[in-house]
């Protein structure tokens, strides 16, 4: 496919993958509702339309990043009587299953086609198009999307039917949330003892505990140079984000009845944690709440 893109939704993400889509050599007509987004993204090559609707109007695809699902619904209101009939519309926002769902039925509903692909790499992937996007809609929806997908990104998953992209995102981070936790719990408990960071992190890198959490993000500064926890945990992996993430999960765990206590813990822990740190640290940073919160 090699028609013309809308992508609406030019923030820290929208902005970048919009470019890389440019750099493939698509044409790419860009919205946003701060002209600031809207002008930096003009800059990289995407051609302003003063509307979401204008902008859909005559695309192929419409992408949207934006940031929650109550946007999403809110702009398909908007936008879904503005396309061409069997438009394709592929959201990598992050959100809830249930809303992801809603907006492939108001899609169908409208005559349209749709996929939810939502993304994992942060910024950085989204700068270096090196994102993972995971994908829930039809094999052929998928199959179309890929080339674009592939533009923006290095892998793409079909997860399965409408919703499958955003739960495995948040199946995803709920493992991601619950390790962070562990990995901090036990430095603590290690220091707690007498045990340096960087014995434990010797034998736990290369025994049962290994995990994502301890070997790339290791949440103490030393054993790991490239973690955020060496310069003063600047993300990385927003605090803000994975309390985002943690909460669109703990909805699922209670919607579904799942016994999901730890899932449910983290969203806790991370959402008191994330109203001081907000967006400007990382996640990691949780290790050092739990220190300041033990011996009391
Ligand atoms: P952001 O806030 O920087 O960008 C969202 C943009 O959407 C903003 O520029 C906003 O003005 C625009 N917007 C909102 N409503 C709109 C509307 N109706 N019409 C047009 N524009 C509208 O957020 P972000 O960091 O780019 O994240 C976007 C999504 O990607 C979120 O769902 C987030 O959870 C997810 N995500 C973010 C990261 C990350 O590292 N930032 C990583 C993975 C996934």
């Amino acid at each position: 496919m090699s028609g013309t893109v809308a992508f609406i939704g030019l923030g820290h993400m929208g902005s970048p993958m919009a470019a890389s889509l440019v750099k493939a050599g698509r044409r790419v007509q860009g919205h946003d509702l701060v002209p600031a987004a809207l002008d930096a993204a003009a800059g990289a090559g995407v051609e302003p339309a003063a509307s979401a609707a204008e902008a859909v109007a005559d695309a192929d695809v419409v992408v949207t990043m934006l940031p929650a699902g109550r946007h999403v619904l809110g702009l398909y209101d908007d936008i879904l009587a503005a396309a061409r009939p069997g438009t394709l519309f592929v959201d990598c926002s992050t959100i809830d299953v249930a809303d992801a769902r809603t907006a492939h039925e108001r899609a169908r509903a409208a005559g349209m086609r749709s996929l939810d692909a939502p993304v994992s790499g942060g910024v950085v992937g989204a700068e270096a198009a090196t994102l993972t996007f995971m994908a829930g809609g039809g094999e052929t929806e998928f199959t179309e999307a890929l080339p674009l997908l592939e533009a923006m990104g290095k892998k793409a998953v079909h997860c399965g039917g409408p919703g499958a992209g955003q739960a495995a995102k948040i199946c995803n981070n709920m493992i991601l949330g619950v390790s962070m936790i562990a990995v901090s719990e036990a430095f603590v408990l290690g220091e707690s003892l007498g045990l340096s960071h960087q014995a434990l992190f010797d034998v736990a890198s290369t025994a049962s505990g290994q995990c994502w959490a301890l070997s790339v993000n290791c949440p103490v500064p030393g054993p790991v140079p490239a973690s955020p926890a060496n310069r003063d945990y600047r993300p990385g992996f927003a605090a803000s984000l994975m309390a985002k993430d943690l909460g669109l999960a703990a909805n699922a765990v209670r919607a579904g009845g799942v016994q999901a206590e730890l899932g449910l813990k983290a969203a806790e822990l991370f959402a008191v944690y994330a109203e001081r740190a907000g967006a400007t640290e990382d996640f990691s940073g949780i290790v050092r709440t739990i220190r300041d919160q033990s011996g009391e």
